[in-house]
């Protein structure tokens, strides 16, 4: 007898799981049959192996020969009910294997698009919450596009550039083809800032850009950063080159070289003679 006090622990019921299925794991022929009535004939590979997925339930595994199905298994999931000997068939499905082709994960349209998809006649909308965009009633910290809004308003411009729009904008056009880093600014004479063909920018992007009007240069109509440049730049003729000009080219592969003069140093004319110019005899 066990009085008061002298409570024991009971021991917790232990479910041990099965580690294998005799009846499922031989049910081969019922998964091939099963695979086979889902496939296209032919389809159906060789046996792959079974997996116990837990108590009397285990998946067989066959190979598929779907062409560009490369990798891919026919799956067919059995179970059984306790104390029975008898498998019966739950599903069929094709399911890619470890070395299975797969298509690269799905990435919505708007995370595609890159700039310069915008077609003809592509419309593309633009969130309501785009952070580059602002109400246009707001006041920003652009006094002169504030301005600007002022001017315009009842003209209706729902929306305005945002700090961080033109932040991105500003650090897109640095980067590009029209800012200083570019092989054209490199080699230029002076910067857009000192040429008489750029025309500057309303805004707080003026301190760093304008538009470009040299109808010659590849930067025409274009925003160009102030320390870019090229050899348009409306004073390149009284700039002083970036580098001396090396000695002229001349392609030789398509004829031959011939001295106007005799080399000095070579030949049977011999120096003490007149030398005359070429068309006289
Ligand atoms: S012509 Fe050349 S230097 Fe002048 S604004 Fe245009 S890009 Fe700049």
């Amino acid at each position: 007898m066990v009085g008061m006090g002298d409570n024991q622990r009971v021991p917790a019921t232990v479910t041990r799981r099965a580690t294998s299925d005799p009846v499922l794991d031989a049910a081969v022929d019922l998964a091939r049959a099963a695979a086979q009535e889902v496939a296209e004939p032919g389809q159906v590979g060789g046996h792959v192996g079974f997996v116990l997925e837990q108590d009397r339930l285990g998946t067989h595994h066959f190979t598929c020969l779907v062409p560009g199905y490369r990798g891919w298994v026919w799956s067919v999931t059995l179970a059984r009910v306790p104390r029975s000997r008898t498998a019966t068939v739950c599903e069929v499905v094709l399911v890619p294997g470890e070395e299975a082709l797969l298509a690269p994960e799905w990435v919505p349209w708007s995370e595609r698009l890159r700039p310069g998809d915008l077609g003809i006649g592509d419309l593309l909308p633009t969130a309501a919450d785009d952070d580059r965009l602002e109400p246009g009633w707001l006041a920003s910290d652009d006094e002169e596009a504030d301005r600007l809004a002022f001017v315009e308003l009842g003209l209706g411009r729902p929306r305005v550039l945002s700090f961080l729009g033109r932040v991105e904008a500003a650090e897109r056009w640095w980067e590009g083809d029209f800012g200083p880093h570019s092989p054209m600014a490199q080699a230029a004479p002076a910067g857009c800032s000192s040429c008489g063909f750029m025309v500057p920018m309303a805004g707080a992007l003026r301190a760093a850009f304008g538009v470009c009007a040299n109808t010659y240069s590849p930067a025409d109509g274009r925003v160009v950063a102030l320390d870019y440049g090229c050899g348009g730049h409306s004073e390149a003729a009284l700039v002083p080159g970036s580098r001396p000009s090396d000695a002229p080219r001349i392609d030789e592969v398509g004829f031959d070289v011939v001295r106007a003069r005799p080399d000095p140093e070579h030949g049977s004319v011999s120096e003490t003679e007149p030398v005359e110019d070429l068309g006289h005899s």
